[in-house]
């Protein structure tokens, strides 16, 4: 039973990466959230809510620093999810890195900062299907990642996030949590 390795998507799934890039560029994500879930539930970006282009607003120079990344808030079930994830399995924190520098300090300062200095179960990269095997689960929120990781021989799960064709589900980490559970116990 705890020979899955389970890969853990940060942004999106631990850590509420949109609800800062909103407040940092002068948008309330309160407003904002609600409108993208009632005009436009399931798409990556809310068009209708926001005046920048997707790439513009990803590519905002507020999102360079590493204080940004470093200062992100956990959502509220992180520290559940996690910890009921290590009870199916060796668990093990994957992200990609944006383009900026900063990003990658200031997200491996945050886990440090989370789990103290020598914390180390984390892997950075973009090519997140690489570490896809018939004994690994991946999951994320973003539906690129987890087809990719499907198609090289690994499980994923969507997190259910507004950005999401799972948009509909109200408990995001209950329905990963019976997801992973029902697969484990195979
Ligand atoms: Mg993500």
């Amino acid at each position: 039973m705890k020979n899955y390795e389970i890969y853990l998507d940060l942004d999106g799934v631990c850590i509420d990466f949109m609800a800062s890039a909103l407040e940092i560029q002068g948008y309330d994500p309160k407003t904002i959230f609600s409108k993208w879930k009632t005009t436009q539930p399931g798409e990556l970006f809310p068009t209708l809510s926001i005046e920048k282009k997707p790439i513009e607003f990803f590519t905002d120079k507020a999102l360079e620093t590493e204080n940004f990344w470093r200062e992100l808030k956990a959502y509220k079930w992180f520290s559940y999810l996690y910890t009921e994830l290590k009870s199916f399995g060796n668990v093990m924190f994957l992200s990609a890195p944006s383009g900026a520098p900063g990003c990658l300090s200031g997200k491996h300062h945050w886990l440090k900062d989370y789990f103290g200095a020598s914390f180390s179960e984390y892997i950075f990269t973009k090519h997140k299907d690489r570490l896809a095997h018939e004994k690994a689960i991946l999951i994320d929120d973003m539906a690129f990642n987890v087809s990719a990781f499907e198609s090289r021989g690994g499980t994923a799960f969507l997190f259910p996030r507004v950005w999401n064709e799972l948009h509909a589900i109200y408990e995001p980490t209950e329905y990963v949590l019976s997801n992973v559970k029902r697969l484990i116990n195979e």
